[in-house]
């Protein structure tokens, strides 16, 4: 396990950054090859992934360092195209790491996949003859993708709700939830072959008519938890106290937790963190993104994802939790070969442990957020970085772009107009 805490690794250029992950990883000739390659997905993969490919999306890919998740050290690879992002969780996991670390948990896998039954002539009936036929149920759901069982997984249980009993005929409708053991994969085509598998057997049970037959991404039995504690000395900055930062990140907190106008934007920084790390490891962010935002609605009002308090040292201490609908194995993890690369550098076992560094990225997203709020404001940090971006949006490049970038800093300018005129100016 080599350290996550790399001095300077913001300094070096590409070149140096990528012999010190070689070094470190002993990187096989294809892996650095890929490592080393401006294409990593080459076209004939892409065409093979999705329909009419006419080329291929190159995102940076940037390394979350300072990370220690349950004692062990984690380099996390992000793609992600906003500055700062990786700067900030970065600064956070530092801060965390002199706690020592973040603590995380994961309940089991348990996906869903939902089963829409209509037409029931009596849906109560109809529910009791699935509730009989459970069993037998679940053993053909198993038999339908047999390699799960035999991993230590599988179809576990099942279950039935009535759904709009007293509505209209259309909205009346019997729903069956299958939850399955998806090991390691994220396990959407698994679920998705299981129901599919069970609808004819559950039109002769129910005497209804089966419509959908898909995985639920409301993954509320897939569970993963972060957390971590951090005494106040370590939150101070320059003109700010540590309990004037931990009070006023509890107060953000508070805001967030109350209002969804704050809490979309709130949980928009908790996402900054996780959905590089999703895409980085090829799994689907849509469905995590979703999971993620029905989570934070489950007491009836969409509100933080995080949780922001202090305990009885005064220390802040901070959680996150969130349904992980993700694998390490299936959809794009083996197939792109930067995702399989990314595999080597952050050096997960499982889909739970994945899941477990995603939640912790997400809360050291947070607080690098809220942290910036509370203080300085989010632009003097952000936009120092961002100015990069802009000189290069008004045309600059190569050394033009740093020259740029750091003079419409110096005038607290970061503008695309000020960036032309500079370009003007420096190219005479
Ligand atoms: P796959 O269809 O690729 O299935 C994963 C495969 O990995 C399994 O079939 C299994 O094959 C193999 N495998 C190898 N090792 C393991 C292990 N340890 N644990 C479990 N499986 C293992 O992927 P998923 O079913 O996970 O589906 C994910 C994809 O589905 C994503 O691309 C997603 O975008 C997409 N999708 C998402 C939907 C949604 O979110 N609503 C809907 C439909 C698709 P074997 O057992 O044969 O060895």
């Amino acid at each position: 396990m080599t350290t996550s805490r790399i001095p300077g690794f913001y300094k070096m250029d590409v070149k140096e950054r990528r012999q010190l992950l070689d070094e470190q990883l002993d990187l096989t000739t294809e892996k650095k090859n890929t490592l080393y390659s401006n294409e990593a997905l080459d076209l004939e993969t892409a065409d093979k992934m999705i329909e009419n490919v006419i080329g291929t999306f190159q995102l940076p890919l940037g390394l979350g360092l300072n990370f220690l998740i349950n004692d062990k050290e984690y380099k996390i690879p992000m793609a992600v195209e906003e500055p700062s992002i990786i700067a900030s969780a970065s600064y956070i996991a530092k801060i965390v790491r002199d706690a020592g670390g973040f603590k995380t948990e994961a309940t089991d896998r348990v996906m869903i996949g939902q089963i829409q039954v209509v037409g029931c002539e009596d849906f109560n009936l109809a529910k009791k003859t699935i509730l009989e036929h459970k069993i037998e149920l679940i053993r053909l759901a198993n038999e339908a993708y047999p390699s799960l069982q035999k991993r230590g997984g599988g179809a576990e249980d099942l279950d039935v709700r009535l759904i709009n009993e007293t509505e209209s005929v259309y909205s009346q409708m019997l729903v069956i939830h299958l939850y399955v053991n998806t090991c390691d994969a994220m396990g959407a085509n698994i679920i998705n072959t299981m129901v599919e598998s069970l609808a004819p057997n559950v039109e002769v049970l129910t005497k209804g008519k089966v419509y959908l037959r898909i995985l639920s991404n409301y993954a509320d039995r897939s569970l993963a938890k972060a957390t971590c504690e951090i005494p106040t000395k370590l939150l101070a900055t320059e003109g700010f106290s540590g309990e004037e930062v931990r009070d006023g990140v509890i107060h953000a907190y508070e805001f967030a937790a109350s209002d969804p106008y704050r809490a979309v934007t709130h949980n928009k920084g908790i996402m900054n963190g996780i959905d590089p790390v999703i895409i980085a490891t090829g799994n689907d962010w849509r469905a995590v993104e979703s999971g993620a935002h029905a989570y934070a609605s489950r007491n009836g009002q969409y509100g933080s994802m995080t949780t922001w308090s202090k305990n009885e040292a005064g220390d802040l201490v901070g959680e996150l939790e969130l349904p992980m609908s993700l694998g390490i194995v299936g959809g794009a993890s083996r197939v792109h070969p930067m995702a399989k690369l990314v595999y080597d550098i952050l050096d997960v076992k499982s889909a739970s442990e994945l899941a477990q560094v995603v939640v912790t990225v997400g809360l050291a997203q947070n607080l690098g957020a809220l942290k910036a709020l509370v203080t300085d404001g989010i632009q003097k940090g952000h936009m120092g970085l961002h100015s990069r971006s802009v000189a290069m949006a008004a045309g600059a490049t190569g050394e033009m772009v740093d020259m740029v970038s750091k003079q419409m800093v110096s005038e607290n300018q970061i503008r695309v107009g000020r960036a032309t005129e500079l370009i003007k100016e420096y190219s005479k």
